[in-house]
């Protein structure tokens, strides 16, 4: 409980702790003094209140531990390696190819992991590891049960596998709900009481943070908007069902419709962006096409962008957040989706919750899922909350 006080007040004073708390002083420095031993905690400087002597602060050592975070998405692999603070030492990026066997990826991950375990400091080791990947997953279990977007993707016990291949905790969730405790932790939102994120991608996906907490629903599977239906008869989606957002707004069903349209002679550009291959076009050949000011690409960007938007809005009008926030590989700097977006959701959201709600675009870059993972590593020292 100190401890995470620690953490999200940044600095402290005993005196802080004691309040706090309702502790006497004899005990917060009993406490305080097991911390300082163990060097979880160090001085961080003094305050100043008035005549009297200056009153020390305390703050969290970054380096007592290091933590490792893997985001795994249909076409990357990210493992971040951060200290305590969730400061990060060092970043590794890999792109997959979708429709890479199971068994490859799985590969592929440990070889980050270990990659990063050779990269902490002589003398640390990693206190935890944690995996986020999108899809059903069960945290409880470190199960992740679906990701429709990687193929052949099942009930595959993480945990349990990871646990057992690098002898330290691990903990698994979804990617977008990682994403969400990044943003609690670390983004610009960290504030934020009411929010939704949208992790718009290869996939959609979405973050509910509800009281400062994330809402996971009755079997962890609250937030699935990409598989909302906004299109009935529209085009079949990865889940099986048809006109899902996902299947006419994702990074994957952009990519479908680009390639559709190439092979129509659509748009030179584009075709020569691909070395001439059609079905190599991926949404992020369409983004940079766009900001060559190619106008098939701006158009199947700013559809894709309203879509999201209108789903978003209808989000909105259902949870009343504070907040919404843009997020995710699409929408990281683009500003022709991010406006289509905006516009979809000023156009579906009531004006009465509408007036009320800040729109805003992560500051975590591409890595806010991967952060999620990592935070939720160096999590297992604190005290749930
Ligand atoms: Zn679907």
């Amino acid at each position: 409980m100190a401890l995470s006080f620690i953490r999200d007040s940044v600095e402290v004073s005993r005196g802080d702790l004691a309040d706090r708390f309702g502790l006497d002083r004899k005990t917060v420095s009993r406490i305080v003094g097991g911390l300082l031993e163990e060097s979880i905690v160090e001085l961080a400087g003094y305050r100043e209140i008035g005549p009297g002597r200056p009153q020390e602060l305390l703050k969290l050592r970054g380096e007592w531990a290091r933590f490792i975070g893997i985001d795994l998405g249909a076409t990357h692999i990210i493992g971040l390696l951060a200290d305590l603070n969730l400061k990060v030492e060092e970043r590794i990026f890999y792109h997959i190819r979708p429709g890479l066997p199971v068994q490859v990826i799985l590969k592929q991950m440990k070889a980050i992991c270990d990659r990063l375990c050779t990269s902490m400091p002589a003398g640390t080791r990693s206190r935890a590891i944690g995996i986020c990947v999108p899809g059903f997953v069960d945290p409880r279990t470190g199960v992740s049960e679906l990701a429709e977007n990687i193929p052949g993707w099942q009930d595959i016990n993480l945990r349990d596998d990871f646990e057992q291949s690098f002898e330290c905790p691990v903990l698994v969730d979804d990617s977008s709900r990682a994403w969400g405790r990044a943003e609690l932790r670390l983004g610009a939102n960290r504030g934020m009481r009411d929010a939704i994120l949208l992790d718009a991608g290869y996939g959609i996906g979405m973050a509910i943070v509800a009281d400062r907490k994330l809402h996971r629903g009755s079997t962890n599977r609250a937030g699935e908007v990409g598989h909302t239906v906004v299109q009935p008869g529209g085009p079949r989606c990865a889940c099986g069902n048809r006109g899902c957002l996902e299947a006419v707004a994702s990074g994957r069903a952009i990519a479908a419709f680009a390639q559709e349209g190439l092979r129509n002679g659509k748009s030179e550009l584009l075709l020569r962006l691909t070395k001439n291959d059609p079905g190599a076009v991926t949404a992020q050949d369409v983004a940079i096409a766009a900001s060559m000011g190619d106008n098939f690409s701006v158009d199947l960007l700013r559809r894709a962008g309203v879509g999201i938007g209108l789903a978003l809005g209808n989000a909105v009008n259902i949870l009343n957040p504070s907040m919404v926030i843009l997020a995710g590989g699409l929408v990281s700097r683009n500003s022709v989706i991010e406006q289509a977006i905006i516009e979809g959701v000023r156009a579906s959201a009531m004006p009465g919750l509408m007036e009320q709600v800040e729109v805003v675009t992560s500051e975590l870059g591409t890595d806010g899922s991967a952060l999620g993972a990592v935070s939720m590593a160096a999590d297992t020292v604190f005290a749930p909350n």
